[in-house]
């Protein structure tokens, strides 16, 4: 019998219990007889902690060299690319989703690791003319101070390492709290920080449940910002909780458009669709969950999608050949078979929706990938955020009709538009309301150097994250007037 392994925090420089002792499992949502590890369950004193180590090493940090601070990205960067298969495995084993994409994530990150240690060198301030011959009128960007970073258990390493990069590169300190559904991939990133030589208390790692520990890291004194990723309800409670004087980046919820008006691309926009709404099981906050259809090829792109999403293998990440994974966890596959329920009551089931628990399925969360059509514009299924594998097919009647429905949402992170007719595509990028636009291509994926958000309830109406904009968010702003 393998022994299941116990996962600390990280405060101050040290791997360390929580004060209570207390530890919380984490499963494997393939098979929960699997045991991930056991993790810290933090309360307030240790967040407080960790507060309290970012804020004493603040001063020391900001003031070492952009170089110097550079370099520990780099480094944990290499690390991550050499331990990229070992943790994608535990990566799929915490989460689910299939061992390349696991082992990509992986990658991923310590691709945004070395893009900022470049980018960030040349983000400097500008110089503004004046008529005093004898004064410079200048901007310095500063590191804010004590940054807190939550993030969700989707893509557990790739959005706390876009978060984190940029954060410690401009000198600030941070307090990390991954997902308590998978903390491990969070460890591991830390583990690479702690590799590459950060100095104690810069970096600090607690696991804990967001009611534990999220107040003291959303409200203590000494958090200048938080950076957060996850659902808008939780999103929305953290923004109204910080102080004023606490900045904060809320990345939030989708329910992501993609448009096919023509029967020319019907093939094109079956291959999208299912690559944009089934991939990571439904569970991209970008992911395709409404597609918008004209009238007169919906039948014919409804049987396409359908046979294609038919031949998708469901099962477990770790096996090769498998097209869609596990749920991630029990209450995802509780809000999933509701949704479907309900998407039953309000449209057209065509495909899929079911619950698989008989063989290797018995001890996991798993749901083959639903198809819905007749679903009317306002169905909970068509408004409202599953994060699942589950798509509603929306009738439109024209182009404007399909912008019209695409907006009418509460969301605006990402929507596709597909089609050869480029007088459309230009268009199209105006009038949709969505932060992430796209032609021809999945509503999913975004590079590490181009900006990336939502509009409306999908971010706070603050800074992107990604890219050169993502600096932004973790510098401050001093104009200097400089006499002679
Ligand atoms: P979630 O339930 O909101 O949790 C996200 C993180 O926030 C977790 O670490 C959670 O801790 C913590 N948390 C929740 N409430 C908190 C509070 N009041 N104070 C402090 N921390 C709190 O979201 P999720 O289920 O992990 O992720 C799915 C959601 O994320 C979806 O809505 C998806 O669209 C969104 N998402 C958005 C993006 C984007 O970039 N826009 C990317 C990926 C995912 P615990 O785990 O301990 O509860």
């Amino acid at each position: 019998m393998t022994t299941v392994p116990t996962f600390l925090n990280y405060i101050d420089g040290e791997w360390c219990a929580s004060r209570s002792g207390a530890t919380f499992a984490n499963l494997n949502p393939a098979d929960t007889r699997d045991v991930v590890g056991h993790f810290q369950a933090s309360d307030a004193a240790d967040a407080k902690a960790a507060v309290l180590a970012a804020a004493k090493a603040f001063d020391a940090w900001k003031r070492l060299s952009m170089s110097a601070r550079a370099k520990i990205l780099i480094d944990a960067a290499a690390y991550l690319e050499r331990h990229a298969q070992p943790f994608g495995e535990e990566l799929t084993r915490e989460e689910g989703k299939q061992k390349a994409l696991a082992k990509d994530e992986f990658l991923r990150a310590a691709q945004t690791l070395r893009y900022y240690a470049v980018e960030a060198q040349s983000y400097g301030g500008e110089t503004f003319p004046n008529d005093d011959a004898g004064m410079t009128v200048y901007t310095q960007r500063e590191p804010l101070g004590v940054v807190t970073v939550i993030s969700p258990w989707n893509f557990p390493v790739s959005i706390p390492a876009r978060k984190i990069a940029p954060a410690l590169v401009c000198g600030n300190t941070v307090v990390f709290k991954p997902a308590s559904d998978a903390p491990l991939s969070g460890l591991r990133l830390t583990e690479a920080f702690v590799e590459a030589g950060i100095p104690k208390g810069v970096l600090n790692f607690v696991t804990g449940s967001a009611s534990a520990v999220g107040p003291t890291l959303v409200g203590a004194r000494e958090v200048r910002a938080i950076s957060f990723t996850g659902s808008t309800t939780a999103g929305e409670q953290i923004h109204r909780a910080a102080s004023m004087s606490t900045r904060t980046q809320m990345e939030l919820g989708g329910k992501n458009p993609l448009i096919v008006l023509d029967a020319r691309d019907i093939d094109r926009a079956v291959d999208l669709t299912v690559k944009g709404g089934f991939s990571l099981t439904g569970q991209a906050c970008t992911g395709t969950s409404r597609v918008l259809v004209a009238r007169d090829i919906r039948a014919v792109f409804v049987e396409r999608l359908a046979a294609k999403t038919a031949t998708l293998k469901v099962g477990n990440g770790m096996d090769t050949g498998t097209d869609i994974g596990p749920l991630a966890t029990a209450g995802q596959l509780q809000t999933v078979l509701e949704y479907i329920e309900i998407g039953k009551r309000e449209a057209t089931l065509v495909c899929g929706g079911e619950r698989l628990s008989h063989g290797p399925f018995a001890n996991g969360f798993f749901v083959t990938p639903a198809i819905f059509c007749d679903v009317p514009r306002n169905a909970r299924i068509a408004r409202e955020e599953i994060f699942g594998p589950v798509i509603a097919v929306i009738d439109v009647d024209d182009y404007a009709d399909a912008i019209s429905v695409a907006n009418d949402s509460d969301y605006g992170l990402a929507a596709s538009l597909v089609t050869q007719d480029a007088s459309l595509m230009h268009r199209f990028a105006s009038d949709i309301e969505a932060g992430t636009v796209k032609i021809n291509r999945t509503t999913t994926g975004n590079l590490v150097n181009a900006p990336f958000g939502g509009l409306k309830q999908s971010s706070t109406a603050t800074f992107r994250e990604s890219g050169r904009d993502g600096l932004e968010f973790y510098l401050q702003i001093k104009t200097v007037y400089r006499g002679v």
